[in-house]
């Protein structure tokens, strides 16, 4: 037997598990979606949002990648924003990023990935822009953990110049927007930062200023 059958096999007997306990679960999720969360995460398969949430299914709205990046290019995920924010209603956006990310991993590194590398691009960005917290880290793995972290908090800063979450904020509609991050070690999940409508603060060029000093420390 293939692996793949192995799956079907799974999956009929999980759906049987649910239907003993809630004979109507499948029926009354197949009528709608209402989740609370829009989650922007990490593709890494030790980090499943609803697991890790202890969520059932229909909880939680999900955009994965490699490393929770968000660059306003990538059509996918202000896609999976916008429904989240403007049809499914959803107020609370989670940006959440995890230590030991292989994807930051290769982006501190110099080899080269192949086409990786240009996505890995946007992490070397965070680097270069906070260059001064590297200054006295001198050991890799602080480091890493260090850059997982500060890659949340632009990841967050991202999110929140959204055209979306911007147009949302001035339509007055509370969207809040946190950066976490997650121990694979421990399996817990730590704040890094929050923003809501009340920390907007326009510049001339129109973008959202957004502090890292909840991250200090
Ligand atoms: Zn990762």
């Amino acid at each position: 037997m293939s692996k793949f059958h192995d799956l079907f096999e799974r999956n009929r007997l999980w759906a049987e598990r649910i239907k003993e306990i809630n004979p109507d679960y499948f029926l009354k999720l197949a009528a709608q979606q209402n989740p609370d969360f829009l989650w922007i995460g990490c593709s890494d398969s030790r980090v499943p949002a609803n697991q890790l949430l202890d969520l059932p299914p229909g909880e939680v709205f999900v955009h994965r990648n490699i490393a929770n990046v968000v660059v306003p290019s990538d059509l996918n995920c202000l896609s999976v924003i916008q429904f989240a924010v403007e049809v499914l209603k959803v107020r609370h956006i989670i940006v959440c990023g995890h230590y030991g990310c292989g994807g930051v991993r290769a982006a501190m590194s110099h080899e080269n990935h192949g086409l990786i590398d240009n996505w890995l691009r946007h992490i070397r960005n965070v680097r270069r822009l906070h260059a001064d917290a590297f200054e006295h880290v001198h050991d890799e793995e602080e480091a890493l953990d260090r850059l997982c972290e500060l890659n949340v908090i632009e990841q967050v800063h991202n999110v929140c110049a959204t055209t979306i979450v911007h147009d949302a904020w001035h339509r007055g509609e509370n969207v809040q927007v946190e950066g976490w991050v997650y121990s694979i070690r421990d399996g817990i999940l730590k704040e890094l930062c929050s923003r809501g409508p009340e920390t907007v603060d326009q510049n001339p060029e129109g973008e959202v200023e957004i502090g890292t000093a909840a991250a200090r420390g």
